[in-house]
């Protein structure tokens, strides 16, 4: 049996480089020698608050370039995360069964509950504090052995593996142990405002971002806007030079080479050439994508494959949570 894997985006906003480089492009690898399972994590989305109609649109344009990008609907199911309601069922259930100190040290949230506080008029969601147990429901409503995770996601799957055996110990063996697999080589594109910082689709500084569906112009304005240093040097030094580094890894990703090659395409040129090529680098990866998301966007077929999805990630998640509720002496006539 093929082993499985379990990954999301949240519609906070659209489908950024950093998600597409360091998750939608790993899962497209995966889909051959694994069971994948991925979906749109609106749950997730409305930790913060989110308008109605906005919410909508980061929906359907992430779902659609799920799609664009080279996920099969034939070979994975993709869906979407609130037509299974399992997961708020089983997030509820673990929720019951984690503790506030150890929600209380996620990096996510000790970082999202400050932004939410200074932008916010310190306004925290309850939802921010308990996103790790949804998402802990997520991966084991599927009995995931992998979650394909950024390294900025690693502490949540940590937490999930922690329930899981908790529950598996206190009540019956009903969980399998997930194991984090953190995207090769550790990719996390950066922030290019604050190239200290990861890349986040929920950022509000739109210049420091690029988005899956930016044309041409705007990828090439926003990477020549982005921070550098004055050395004028083209070395790989994540310390020192963060933002140098940051397209760097960029170039790298995109045209498929090694850091090292693309610091030695760069012997000799200067921040202006090295900006001009990491900008037609990622013009020419997103170019074929952003085509087919026009063809697919106002077609029946995305809707047809999420309701499809659903319905297959149903019968397994409501299995599974029937399992939890009898091991947890919950359903009055055990089923
Ligand atoms: P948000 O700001 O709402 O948290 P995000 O950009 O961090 O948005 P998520 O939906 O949280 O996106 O993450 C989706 C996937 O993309 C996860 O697997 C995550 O590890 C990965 N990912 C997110 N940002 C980056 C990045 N900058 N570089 C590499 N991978 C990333
Ligand atoms: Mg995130």
């Amino acid at each position: 049996m093929k082993k499985r894997m379990v990954s999301a985006i949240t519609p906070s906003g659209t489908m950024t480089l950093g998600n597409y480089l360091g998750a939608v492009k790993h899962f497209i690898d995966f889909q051959d020698e694994y069971e994948m399972f991925i979906f749109v994590a609106n749950l997730h989305a409305i930790t913060i608050p989110q308008e109605k109609e906005k919410l909508r649109k980061n929906m359907k344009e992430i779902a659609t370039l799920y799609f664009a990008c080279g996920l099969d609907p034939h070979k994975s199911t993709i869906f979407v995360q609130s037509d299974v309601m399992a997961h708020a069922q089983l997030g509820w259930i673990l929720n019951t069964q984690s503790t506030i100190g150890e929600l209380s040290r996620m990096s996510q949230f000790k970082d999202k509950s400050k932004k939410a506080e200074t932008t916010g008029k310190g306004y925290i969601p309850a939802g921010l504090f308990t996103y790790p147990t949804l998402m802990a429901a997520d991966i084991l409503l599927y009995d995931a052995n992998f979650v394909p995770v950024g390294v900025d996601q690693k502490q949540h799957v940590e937490l999930t593996r922690d329930l899981a055996e908790r529950i598996n110990n206190k009540y019956s063996d009903v969980f399998t142990i997930p194991e984090p697999l953190i995207t090769e080589n550790k990719i996390k594109i950066m922030d290019l405002q604050d190239p200290t910082k990861k890349m986040s689709k929920s950022s509000d500084n739109p210049k420091a971002i690029i988005l899956m569906l930016d044309t041409p112009e705007m990828i090439k304005s926003k990477i020549k806007a982005a921070l550098t240093d004055s050395e004028g040097i083209i070395k790989y030094d994540i310390v020192n030079k963060p933002g140098v580094s940051n397209l760097l890894t960029i170039y790298s990703i995109c045209k498929n080479i090694t850091i090292k090659e693309a610091v030695k395409n760069f012997e000799n040129k200067n921040y202006g050439d090295l900006k001009n090529e990491t900008a037609e680098a990622i013009i020419e990866i997103v170019s074929p994508i952003q085509e087919k998301f026009k063809k697919l966007y106002n077609s029946s077929d995305v809707e047809d494959w999420l309701n499809n999805g659903a319905n297959k990630a149903n019968l397994i998640a409501n299995k599974k949570l029937n399992k939890v509720q009898n091991a947890l002496g919950l359903n009055f006539n055990r089923k």
